[in-house]
């Protein structure tokens, strides 16, 4: 057994340490199958998990990092064989299992899915768990029935990873987007993506009347707190909100006026412990709908080095798009 390139947390009575060091191939855990990762991502909830703003992490020492692409090394898997091209999204790796900052993984087989037709390694880690719960996200919306013949859709944190993906799958799929922003400065980027309308942050930042005017039927919301409370109080008769987010606060201080007046209704997304079979169809989505053109737009990449300074940039609001995280 030998060693390999990992970001570690730990915690010490001083408090969080994160460091760049060599990791015991011995302390993996347990899993079925081993994987060499080549690209992670860098999501909201791996800031919250590298600088300790919220407890994120469930064990320690940690390797944070929620995603991995990478190259099966060695399989006790019916389902998977060395050199075959994997993803994994959540399962509570970076939080409860050995995560994705790290050359090596040893993972169930169960959580890994193979890497969907027609995108590459880092198109699968430009999407990430950020575009998977935009698909998720849009998948709930389509569930509850509603199409955009229907009237607009708006995305919340439009900037950010969750929301520029949600942008372009919604403008893909013919919605006139309402993209809610804190950075006027990016409405061309924004536009570029798909978003019909911009609206500032701050529109929807103060407390919610239990109603206001109606202005869209569907939502893909990332802010959570007072911002979701405005959305659902302005969503149309019979619209629906998929909550996704807490980039704002973790509260949602509104009444059931949206609910039991309008017919609003909240749908709830988890992307962590999303069973296989939608996983896999929201991956297959992902694959066929998302214009790759789109997602190179919005996405940059860091070596593993750099995670430390982008965990603390993405927890202040101030990464755009997608961050791919190079591993080797
Ligand atoms: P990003 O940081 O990339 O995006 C969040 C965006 O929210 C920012 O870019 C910013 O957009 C806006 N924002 C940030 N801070 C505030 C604030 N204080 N008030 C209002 N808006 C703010 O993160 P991700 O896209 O990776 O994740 C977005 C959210 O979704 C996070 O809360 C994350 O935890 C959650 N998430 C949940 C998942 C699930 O399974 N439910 C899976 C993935 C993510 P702008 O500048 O445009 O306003």
């Amino acid at each position: 057994m030998g060693t390999f390139k990992a970001i570690v947390i730990d915690r010490s009575e001083a408090g969080q340490t994160v460091e760049r060091r060599d990791f015991d191939e011995a302390d993996l855990m347990e899993g079925d199958v081993v994987v060499r990762v080549v690209y992670s991502t860098l999501n909201y909830k791996d800031g919250l998990a590298l600088t300790g703003k919220a407890p994120v992490v469930r064990r320690f020492p940690m390797i944070p990092g929620v995603d991995l692409a990478g190259t099966v090394e060695h399989s006790a898997h019916p389902e998977f064989k060395p050199g075959d091209s994997v993803v994994l999204n959540g399962w509570g790796l970076g939080e409860t299992h050995l995560g994705a900052y790290a050359q090596k993984v040893r993972v169930r087989g169960d959580w890994l899915i193979h890497l969907p037709r027609g995108l590459s390694l880092f198109q699968s880690m430009a999407i990430g768990t950020a575009g998977y719960t935009a698909m998720l996200s849009v998948m709930a919306i389509e569930r509850h029935g509603l199409r955009c013949q229907k009237g607009p859709a708006i995305v919340t944190g439009a900037a950010g990873g969750v929301g520029s993906v949600a942008i372009a799958l919604l403008a893909r799929a013919g919605w006139h987007v309402v993209a809610s922003t804190g950075r006027p400065q990016e409405a061309d980027y924004l536009r570029l993506l798909g978003a019909s309308e911009i609206i500032e942050r701050s529109e929807l930042a103060g407390p919610a009347r239990p109603l206001g005017k109606e202005r869209w039927c569907a939502g893909i919301d990332t802010v959570g707190s007072h911002t979701l409370a405005n959305v659902l109080s302005m969503t149309k008769y019979g619209g629906a909100i998929a909550a996704c987010g807490l980039a704002g606060g973790m509260a949602l201080p509104t009444s059931v006026a949206p609910f039991i007046l309008r017919g609003v209704s909240l749908l709830g997304i988890d992307s962590v412990m999303t069973p296989r079979a939608l996983r896999l169809e929201a991956w297959s989505r992902l694959a066929r709908e998302l214009d790759l053109a789109k997602l190179e737009t919005m996405t940059t990449s860091i070596p593993l080095d750099q995670v430390m300074e982008a965990g603390r940039a993405i927890v202040e609001g101030k990464v755009r798009g997608r961050i791919v995280v190079e591993i080797d």
